[in-house]
This record gives structure tokens, sequence and C-alpha cells, in this order.
């Protein structure tokens, strides 16, 4: 069921356009990513959805209720949307303890203190912090401040949890295990989580489904596996995964890279959309093999061990071509040449030189 929709939604700042004709649907109980480069307007999208920020076209529609909408001058304020909010900065007062931390807000809704003290110990239960609900904050790792902040949230009962960025402050390891626990509390709670982030490993890692946005723009909605095998442009395969770009030219029905059309073929089929003679093949450094013979023809210029694998930057022509391969396939030296076969290309079209 979908509980979450933004129609036509559009934000400017004076001449900049944030987000631009914004269409979204996130359904209940999804953690749905907004995932994008600095600037792409996902902030602002969470602070339209939160009732930050009104809206210059269009409507946020929760369930069946709209909560902003700029033609019928519609406006629900962000305390009564029951959304909770989870940011960057660990949001904990430094005076109150971890209990009362996590109280706060649920004395301000004047609930009674039996139902206070149930969500509180629940929240902290939930949360790993039980053990510590009589320490200041200043007694804590940065994870466990963070984890106040969450608990804070969970303890609320909100509609959909909104996280920008929340896991930004900590350290790779703890981030990586923050993930985790996000993604359990989703699945105890059955809760709706709407999470901004510019790192495309974390929005791969913890949603469902996620929007990748360039410049106000939508690019894609999908599950992250269904973007990182079917990307619908350049923008998103270059910004989701590791992409190889090849400018190729199609001539005689053979693929022939543009850097050096001496190198040999491309084997391929091209699809029969594809009408351009000038095209960019992408390709992922994991799905192109060495081959003893036919394929293009290139020279490693370098290699690096990543541990299992080895990462190759093979020169053809002018370019150059990243292949990652297992150690255990053999290595192959730095001056070597070399005949690569591309498994698996994306196919995009260019104008005519
Ligand atoms: P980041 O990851 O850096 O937070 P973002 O994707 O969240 O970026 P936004 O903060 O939504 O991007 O900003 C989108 C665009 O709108 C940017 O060009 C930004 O400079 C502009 N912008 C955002 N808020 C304001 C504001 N209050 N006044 C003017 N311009 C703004």
């Amino acid at each position: 069921m979908s509980q979450v929709n933004l129609v036509h939604v559009t934000k400017r700042f004076g001449k900049v356009t944030a987000v631009n004709d914004l269409n979204l649907e996130i359904r209940e109980g999804e953690c749905f990513s907004f995932l994008g480069p600095s600037g792409c307007g996902k902030t602002t999208t969470l602070r339209m959805l939160a009732g930050f920020e009104d809206l210059d076209e269009g409507e946020v529609i929760v369930g069946n209720k709209i909560f902003s909408s700029s033609s019928k001058k519609i406006y629900v304020s962000p305390e009564k949307r029951n959304f909770a909010m989870v940011f960057q900065a660990f949001a904990v007062w430094p005076h109150l303890n971890v209990y009362n931390n996590v109280a706060f807000p649920l004395k301000h809704r004047r609930l009674s203190r039996t139902e206070i003290s149930e969500r509180v110990e629940r929240a902290l239960l939930y949360t790993s912090l039980s053990k510590v609900k009589e320490s200041y904050p200043n007694e804590l790792s940065g994870g466990q401040q963070q984890r106040i902040a969450l608990a804070r949230a969970i303890a609320l009962n909100p509609t959909v949890m909104l996280l920008d960025e929340p896991l930004s402050n900590l350290d790779p390891k703890l981030r990586e295990e923050m993930r985790f626990e996000i993604k359990d509390l989703q699945k105890r709670f059955g809760l709706t989580i709407v999470f901004v982030t510019h790192d495309q490993a974390e929005a791969m890692a913890i949603s469902d489904r996620m929007l990748v946005m360039s410049e106000g723009v939508a690019q894609q909605v999908d599950t992250p596996m269904n973007i990182y095998n079917h990307p619908t442009n350049k923008f998103v395969c270059g910004f989701i995964g590791l992409s190889n770009f090849i400018p190729a030219l199609i001539k005689d029905g053979q693929v022939i890279t543009e850097a050096d059309p001496e190198a040999g073929v491309i084997t391929t089929q091209i699809p029969s959309e594809i009408k351009a003679r000038r095209v960019t093949l992408a390709c992922r450094p994991s799905e192109i093999d060495f081959v003893s013979e036919g394929g293009v023809r290139g020279v490693i210029k370098r290699l690096a061990y990543l541990g299992e694998i080895i990462d190759y930057r093979v020169q053809v022509g002018s370019s150059e071509i990243r292949l990652q391969k297992l150690r255990r396939r053999g290595v192959l030296q730095e001056g070597a040449t070399c005949f690569l076969k591309f498994n698996r290309l994306h196919w995009y079209e260019e104008q005519e030189a």
C-alpha cells in the first residue's frame, strides 16, 4: 500500500530549482532512500515531506490526507504530521540522561507516566541502550548518541521516520553496524523509513527501493539490484557502482572503440533500439574478461592487489579500461598485451560528431 505520495512537486530557491516536478510513491513498511550527489535536492525533498519547507508546485499526500498543496493552499504543520526526524548531528540534550532524552518529546505530548515509561523502555531495549539509561550523552560513544536519537524517534510511534544522513558522523565500522541496526528496527516495528544519503553503498545496503536524483530531477526509482543491473542512463550507471564508459562507433554492423579503431572489434549483439552510429558503452569492471584471442587489444598499464581481487587498468588507444578479476584466476603482468571480451554492456546513444 502506498503511504507517501509526492505529486509533481517543485521547489525553487530564487533561480535554483532544487526539486523539479518530482513524482514519488513510498510504500508502507519500506525503507526508501534518496540518493544523489551534494546539492541534488535530497534534503529539500525530505524537508518538504516533513513540512519544514513549503512547495512551489505539487502536493504531498500521506495515506489519503493532503499534507501540503500549493494550488489548494493546504499546509499541515510538522508537529501534526506524526513523523519523526533523525539528523546527521547527534541531536541530544546534554543536560538530560538517556532515559529523559527519549522521554522528553513524549512528556511534551502529555502522555501518561505509564505510557511514557512503556514506550521509552521498549525503545531503549531495541536500541541496546537499557543498560546506560541513567548515563549522560557526554559519557557515551558517537554510536550510542546516535542511538538515542533513533530511540527517541521510535518512541514517538511515527507514521514515517525521516533520516537525514544519520550515520555521517560515525566512523566507517560503526556506520556499517548501524545500517544493520536501522534495518533491524525497520523490520521489528514495521517502520516506514525515508533515508537520505549521498553514499551509494549505504543506500544499496539499507534500501528496499531508492530514488536516484541529479540536479533536482528524479533519474530512476527502483530496487538497488535493478538500478545496479539496469541503470536507465549514463548518470545512474556512473553513480551506482563502478563503470567504464567506452566511446564507440558502429560501422557496417561492427562495433569498434573510438579511442583505437585498430584495436579490434567488440564482439556483441547491437540492440535493435540503437539507431545512432556513435554510442557510449558502459561496462562494470567485473563484467570484462581477458581472452587469449579475439576481443579488443590493450596493454596492462597498472595493477593493484585488492585482497582476493586484482584491479587492472588497461590502456586501449587513448582510453583506459578498468577490470577486476579474482586473483586465483591468475595474474597478468604490467606491460603485457591483452585482449578484452565485454560480457555485458549498457548502450547509450550519442550525437554524430
Ligand atoms: P547535500 O547532500 O549537500 O545536503 P542535497 O542533495 O541535500 O545536498 P539540497 O540541500 O536539497 O541538496 O539543495 C538543493 C539545491 O537547493 C542546492 O543547489 C542548494 O544550494 C539549494 N538550496 C537548498 N536550500 C536552500 C535555501 N534555503 N536557500 C537557497 N538555496 C537553497
